[in-house]
């Protein structure tokens, strides 16, 4: 079979073919240096699994209780070591990243303390969480309040501002790594070692958290290595590596740990409880392929900003930024557009293929949503998929790919979506 026919088969007209392959010809180079990067963390990653002696019992489950269980034990040091933290909770019982993050502040909040986000709105599903949405058992109904501080018009920390919001209540700090679902830039690790410094130069004593969704691996420092008492995030994102099929996880100093782990379980058992059943194999086979699965999520999304910054469309970051994470936002400026792209990345699925993504309302999030994903781990966003809220600038934000060459095809199966539906008149002759 000739390679032009197996893209015909899948339904990759010659003209988005070629189109697709100049725009990745001049990519070889920055590809390169994001294999590079995906080398650096894979050895960190087995650097961490040696000094810890992973061996063929860590994979074996536990039931009832699940004291002394040797792989949810260690698995919790591979962590700690790899992100340079005292501690680290990982575990399948966290059931997601938003309940990683909820577990995180609720442990180490009391009433009258106050919640800083210094980088304007924190993430849709922690708008319950916090209160900014009522919600039963907010951190508001407790008692602790919010504050926040949005980013500058050009995206940069307001300063002055944080500054003036700190004050005797200020407990924890929250920083959102990643954009979530707006248009701002996402932060470097340098950024956020920054921020910290100068969140703590105001007030020493002060608890940072970094939401690190969609950011592990990216880059060869994590933000536990400037001064993140606790990173957070999501097992069915990067860290999982497509193959756990649950779990979040919650490094940092030992006093935090602590406190979640009471959190999670319950106070004075805390870590000792938490029987792994049968997951431990994909935690950790996940966490050992998760450097070089970010690395082909990443080329898909320089690969996607090219593409349709090409045609003219707004995208964030442009196709020559540094990144910071996986997500690559997309301005597509109309439900229409949003719908046919994300019918491309369904249709490239190797899981259902055949269905068509509709905007629904799912719960935690303020607006209709799309979603396109077929995925082996169901909503498995480090698979590759793409999501959004259907409103303005009805941007879809693409993330994930397991491999690189399903994350091009689905690129050239979201531009074919586009063609057929008569969304890229006049931009690039489809
Ligand atoms: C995905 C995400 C979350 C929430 O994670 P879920 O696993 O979907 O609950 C929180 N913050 C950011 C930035 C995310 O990308």
């Amino acid at each position: 079979m000739s390679e032009a026919s197996i893209y015909e088969k899948l339904g990759i007209s010659p003209a988005v073919r070629a189109f697709g392959e100049a725009v990745l010809a001049p990519l070889a180079q920055r590809f390169a240096a994001i294999d590079q990067m995906a080398e650096q963390n894979q050895y960190k990653v087995i650097h961490a699994m040696q000094q810890n002696r992973v061996s063929a019992a860590c994979f074996a489950g536990t039931t009832g209780y699940g004291h002394d269980d040797l792989g949810r034990d260690t698995l919790e040091r591979v962590y700690a070591d790899c992100f340079h933290t005292e501690a680290a909770l990982v575990r399948p019982h966290i059931t997601c990243g938003t309940h990683a993050l909820a577990v995180a502040l609720s442990a180490n909040l009391l009433p009258g303390d106050e919640l800083l986000s210094p980088v304007g709105k924190p993430y849709d599903t922690l708008e319950e969480v916090i209160g900014i949405r009522p919600s039963a058992c907010s951190l508001a109904e407790y008692g602790v309040t919010y504050r926040q501080v949005d980013l500058l018009p050009d995206g940069a920390f307001d300063y002055e501002g944080i500054r003036a919001a700190i004050n005797e209540k200020t407990k924890l700090v929250t920083i959102q790594r990643s954009k979530g679902y707006q248009m701002r830039p996402s932060f470097s690790v340098a950024q956020i070692g920054e921020l910290i410094a100068f969140v703590r130069s105001v007030k020493p004593g002060v608890t940072v958290m970094v939401d690190n969704c969609y950011g592990e691996f990216v880059e060869a420092q994590e933000p536990s290595d400037v001064g993140a008492d606790m990173v957070v995030g999501s097992l069915i994102k990067n860290p999982g590596g497509g193959l756990a099929p649950i779990g979040g996880y919650i490094c940092g100093t030992k006093a935090c740990i602590d406190r979640c782990a009471y959190r999670l379980s319950a106070p004075g058992i805390g870590q000792d409880v938490g029987a792994s059943l049968s997951n431990m194999t994909a935690l950790y086979q996940g966490f050992f392929l998760a450097p070089t699965v970010v690395a082909s999520a990443l080329k898909g999304a320089i690969f996607a900003a090219k593409v349709y910054e090409t045609l003219g469309f707004r995208v964030v970051p442009t196709g020559d930024e540094s990144r910071h994470d996986v997500i690559q936002s997309i301005e597509l400026g109309s439900p229409e557009g949003m719908v046919a792209f994300c019918h491309g990345i369904q249709a490239a699925a190797p899981v259902d293929s055949y269905v068509t993504p509709v905007p629904y309302p799912i719960p935690g999030y303020n607006s209709d949503v799309i979603m396109a994903a077929g995925a082996f781990v169901q909503g498995s966003s480090i698979e590759l998929s793409a999501d959004g809220p259907v409103r303005e600038p009805y941007a879809v934000y693409y993330q994930g790919g397991l491999t690189w060459p399903h994350a091009k095809l689905g690129i050239l199966m979201s531009l074919q979506k586009m063609a057929d539906a008569g969304l890229l008149a006049g931009r690039g002759g489809f």
